[in-house]
Formats: C-alpha cells, structure tokens, sequence
C-alpha cells in the first residue's frame, strides 16, 4: 500500500492543525493536505481584531495566522501546501492530491467553507466591481455607492467597513430583521451613510465594462426597484468544501457533514472538525476544539484497527 498512513487530514485551517498537532503528539503517522500555499484557511479573510480566542489578542486574522504557522511548524514535512484533495475513496482508505495517492487507515474532514456564491453576480464581474471581499481593496469602492447583499456579521461589519469609503451604502438582505451581533446593528444604526433595506432580494446586474445598477425585488410586496451603485458586495452565508466526499458520508441538507458527539461520521474510520461540522459554531476557538476532540475517536479507531 503506497505512503500508508494512520491518518489524513483535509484542509489546513485552524480545526485541521489543531488535530495534527494533538495526533503527531500522541505519536500517530499524520499527515495534512492543505490546498492553498498557506495554512490558516478563513483566518486571512478577518480583518476586525480578534478577542475571542483565549491562547491571546490578536490584530486580525493574518495576525493569528502566524502564530497559528509558527505552532504549526512543530509538524514539519507532515504538512504538504499546495495539495488540493480532488478525489477520494472513503471506502478504500484512500486520497488523491498534487498526483499523489495517499492511504490511510482514517480521514479526517477539516476542509471548512467558503462563501456561498450567487449565480447573477459572478465574484469579479464588471471589472471587480463584484466582489464576495472587500479586504484586498477596499479602496476600489472610494467615492462609490455600494450595495452590500447580507444581513449577518460579515456583511454588516463590511458595510460599517465601506461606509468610511464609500459616497453611500445600501445593506440589502432577505431577511425582515438583521441577523447580526446585537453591537454591530447598533453601531450601523448610528451610521446615516448606511440605508437598511430589509426583505430585499438580488435580481440582476446592469452595467458594461462597469456596474452601473442593482435591481433589487422585495417578494413580499412584489416592488422592484434600480439603485445606481458602482460596487456590489456579496456576504450571505457560507457553502462547505466537501465536494470529494459527496456521496461518501451523511451530509446535511445544505452539504455539512453530519457527526455524532465524538465527531464520527457515517462512515467507520471517517471523522470531521471544524465549520464543514453539521451544526458547528463558526468559531476559532470551537474548530480549534474540535479539532483537538476528535483525535481521541481517532486514536481509539486506529489503535483497533492495527
Ligand atoms: C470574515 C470572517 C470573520 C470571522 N470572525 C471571527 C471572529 O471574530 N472570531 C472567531 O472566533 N471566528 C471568526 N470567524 C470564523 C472562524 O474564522 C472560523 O470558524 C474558523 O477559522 C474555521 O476554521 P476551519 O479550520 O474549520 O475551516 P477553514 O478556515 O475554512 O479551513 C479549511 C481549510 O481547508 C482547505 N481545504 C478545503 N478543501 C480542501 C481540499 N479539497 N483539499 C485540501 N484542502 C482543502 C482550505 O483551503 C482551508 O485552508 C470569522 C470568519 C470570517 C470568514
């Protein structure tokens, strides 16, 4: 059997480096296939400074990025960047990334999410004037009115974000009430340069090399409207990454893997951590926890089945 291991680990933010740490410290043969050329997954995607997670403040998420590699370091060659997992035999035990089949006796699912997409606004449509982040550039929005789609705290706080930069703001989403952080939607109450529209769906895009208009719906009255904007950012909700496993174990009606308290899956030999978690609470600190967690489950399958 070719680099057969006692586990593999998908995904490389914060809940799979939890369990390669835990795992290579109870001395199982653990390897993790990180797609990106970095470990920290979402981390890179906070801009706000970070004072939940107990280990230290941290000034956003790049911040705890590098402490989060620096920990990381202890697992040497375990860690393989750059190795998208594209297949998968949950089955037969087995993982394809970077050309590279790798066998193991148990796969753990720490592959997270990303945020869910909109087929009429394809992300980097009228010359990036669509955008699902504002944190590479937000000063491509300066002097512009931007329609932010999203009533959480992504969305709410990017929209407190681009109120600074923008001429006007526009906070449209499906909802009847925000359903951010308490705080946050009394910070945006007190910002006059942000218009709350509630009950407002996306329905198309008009523009040429630029956007130049949003056309909003409101289902419940049946009104339309066609605001003059010169930005649109998306933040809705979040879509798991668990495309190679379709199919293999129970997922949720919206594709998050389903475990039990111990984090096993459906399938023997099989776990999950972290935001791909059915159920999870989109934390640091809870797939950090997770990811610690559910090296004991896996430790108790590995040790049954040598
Ligand atoms: C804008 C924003 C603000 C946030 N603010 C806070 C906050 O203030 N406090 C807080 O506690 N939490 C916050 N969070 C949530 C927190 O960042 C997440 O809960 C946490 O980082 C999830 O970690 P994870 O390891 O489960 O998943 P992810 O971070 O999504 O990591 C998954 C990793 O798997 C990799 N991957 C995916 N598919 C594959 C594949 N097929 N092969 C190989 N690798 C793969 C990805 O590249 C990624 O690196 C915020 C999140 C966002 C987006």
């Amino acid at each position: 059997m070719p680099d057969q291991r006692d586990l593999v680990i998908v995904g490389g933010g914060v809940a799979g480096v939890s369990a390669a740490l835990e795992c290579a410290d109870i001395k199982l043969d653990v390897v993790l296939l990180e797609a990106r050329a970095a470990l920290g997954g979402q981390l890179t995607e906070i801009t706000h400074p970070l004072h939940n997670v107990a280990t230290g403040q941290f000034s956003d998420g790049q911040a705890l990025q590098a402490s989060l590699q620096d920990a990381a370091g202890l697992l040497g060659e375990r860690v393989l960047l750059e190795h998208p997992v594209t297949e998968a035999s949950l089955a037969e035990g087995w993982v394809e990334a970077g050309g590279q089949r790798l066998s193991a006796k148990a796969v753990l699912i720490a592959s997270g999410s990303t945020p869910e997409r909109l087929p009429e606004a394809p992300d980097g449509a009228f010359g990036g004037d669509v955008t699902y982040e504002i944190e590479s550039d937000p000063d491509r929005f300066k002097g512009k009115t931007v329609v932010v789609i999203g009533g959480g705290d992504s969305a709410t706080l990017d929209a407190l974000a681009l109120a600074s930069i923008a001429s006007s703001v526009l906070l449209a989403h499906r909802s009847p009430q925000l359903t951010a952080r308490h705080d946050i939607v009394a910070q945006l109450r007190a910002d006059k340069r942000i218009e709350d529209l509630p009950g407002w769906d996306l329905v198309s895009l008009e523009g040429d090399d630029h956007l130049e208009a949003v056309v909003l719906a409101h289902p419940a009255t049946g009104e339309r409207r066609t605001v003059t904007a010169g930005g649109l950012d998306i933040k809705i909700s979040r879509d798991p990454s668990t495309g190679p496993f379709q199919g293999q174990v129970d997922l949720d009606h919206r594709g998050f893997v389903v475990v039990d308290g111990a984090l096993r899956t459906s399938r023997p030999g099989v776990f999950a951590a972290g935001d791909v978690v059915s159920g999870a609470y989109w934390r640091v600190s809870s797939a950090i926890g997770q990811g610690s967690l559910v090296s004991r489950a896996i430790l108790e399958f590995v040790q049954e089945s040598r």
